[in-house]
């Protein structure tokens, strides 16, 4: 698939380029992966955090949760919000909440997402998190004893983060890898093709380096044509990094030897080699580098993206997955896109004759007054018949939250900060496969609504 770009990036002029490793470099089975993680931290809010056995059936229903949606600790919802902060669908359980339910409660309110009630699922780890709030709320609302809404939030976070870090998790996926990590030989050859064109290269990622390394052995090694292993590609590798705080803090680095895994303090400059920990600060002056000169590919918005772009200027590549299934389902629904804008139009003409009416009776020349009645019932009547077509068009998509990069007509938030910090965005690593390292990326021009009206007179 194309590499898409929201602003100009050359290229040539980047002289280092920064992966994240998992779902980035390294993209998994998400149903397969959240499944687990999902099945294991269930078990963990029965056996730590005492919540009753009954929850042990629940089935993981993978379609419920996904990336951009923002729960609200405090009402027990999960929503897709647009990019103007204000919520367009939600769901109380398993249950969508009614428009009128929904503007009871949040109306025009515009959300502060830095409100510690709020947490937004930002990568394809959140996913379990999101389904097992939905449905624990939904055994709640029917009477099971558990937590309040926000304590719930809480041990579900908890639980995911413990079977992430007390290496349970981890364990499991290593021992399956062939049915947890899709394997993509391209992604070798970009490898390849990038460090003989003169680009040094880096890994940061969260993950662990015995973890690391068993992953990059089985997804990378493989593939390789002029080199024996992932080692030889790159420059530097960062484990352990602790991102968002990576790029946030200043951090000393620690060295780790690649054959024994094992670490020691590290006062040198950071030029080549294995390390955890560390920072961005220390990165860029030891390698000499301006942020300009860096671009780093991650797949989480916030901790690969945003906060780059918001403390260290290097330029970024967001990797979404779902971005096949969204274009898929766009080409798929577009019959039915084309209904929608025949009857919106028609919908919007009769509102323009209302407003006709409208100044007409303010100026006191209104001739006909049945005649708003019955524009009113024709408006009712294409509404209906929009609402029907609408559902129609979600189901090209995830059949409770639709697109992925849209919350109703306008863009998702998680669209917004896509648009605003990503400088280009792709599904997977390998569809730069098709581009020179040399390639000059321009965007293409974005039309404003004014713009639109104008072209269309
Ligand atoms: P990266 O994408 O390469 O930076 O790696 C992400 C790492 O974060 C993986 O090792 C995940 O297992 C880990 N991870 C994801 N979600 C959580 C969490 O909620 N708690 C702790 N670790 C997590
Ligand atoms: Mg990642």
């Amino acid at each position: 698939m194309a590499v898409f770009v929201n602003r100009t990036l050359n290229l040539k002029k980047i002289k280092m380029i920064g992966f994240d490793m998992d779902y980035t470099l390294v993209p998994y089975h998400t149903k397969r992966f959240e499944q687990l993680s999902y099945d294991m931290a269930k078990q963990r809010l029965i056996s730590v955090c005492s919540y009753p056995e009954e929850i042990g059936s629940l089935k993981f229903d993978f379609s419920r949760a996904v990336v951009g949606l923002v729960i609200d600790r405090r009402n027990g919802y999960i929503l897709q919000v647009s990019r103007y902060n204000k919520v367009k669908t939600s769901y109380y359980g398993l249950e969508k909440v009614h428009f009128r339910e929904q503007n009871r409660i949040y109306g025009n309110m515009t959300l502060d997402l830095k409100h510690p009630d709020l947490i937004s699922l930002d990568t394809y780890f959140a996913i379990s998190h999101g389904v097992l709030y939905t449905q624990l709320v939904q055994m709640k609302k029917e009477g099971l004893p558990l937590p309040d809404y926000g304590q719930l939030e809480q041990d579900i976070r908890e639980m995911i983060d413990l079977v992430h870090r007390d290496g349970s998790l981890k364990q499991v996926i290593q021992d399956n890898f062939p049915r947890c990590v899709i394997q993509d030989a391209r992604t070798a050859q970009v490898l390849e093709r990038y460090r003989a064109y003169g680009k040094k290269l880096m890994i940061i990622t969260n993950s662990d380096y015995s973890y690391s390394r068993a992953l990059l052995d089985y997804a990378i090694n493989p593939f390789l044509k002029h080199h024996s292993s992932w080692q030889e590609l790159f420059d530097i590798v960062i484990t352990f990094a602790d991102k968002p705080l990576f790029f946030e803090r200043t951090a000393r680095f620690l060295r780790i030897d690649p054959e024994t895994g094992l670490m020691r303090n590290w006062e040198g400059p950071v030029t080549g080699g294995i390390y955890q920990g560390g920072c961005s600060r220390i990165l860029e002056r030891d390698l000499g580098l301006n942020g300009s000169d860096i671009l780093y590919l991650g797949d989480h918005i916030y901790g690969d993206v945003v906060s780059i772009k918001r403390r260290c200027n290097w330029r970024t590549a967001l990797v979404l997955g779902d971005l096949e299934r969204e274009m898929e389902g766009i080409r798929a629904s577009s019959e039915v896109q084309n209904q929608i804008n025949t009857l919106m139009d028609a919908k919007d003409q009769l509102e323009q004759r209302i407003n006709q009416i409208d100044i007409l009776s303010y100026e006191g020349t209104r001739k006909n007054p049945g005649e708003l009645d019955s524009l009113y019932q024709e408006i009712d009547q294409l509404n209906e018949q929009i609402s029907r077509l609408l559902d129609t068009y979600v189901s090209f998509f995830n059949p409770y939250w639709g697109q992925v990069l849209r919350a109703g007509f306008e863009e998702s938030l998680y669209a917004e900060q896509v648009e605003k910090y990503a400088c280009i965005y792709m599904t997977r690593v390998s569809d730069l496969y098709d581009y020179s390292p040399r390639t000059y990326f321009r965007p293409i021009k974005r039309i404003m609504p004014h713009e639109l009206m104008a072209m269309k007179a």
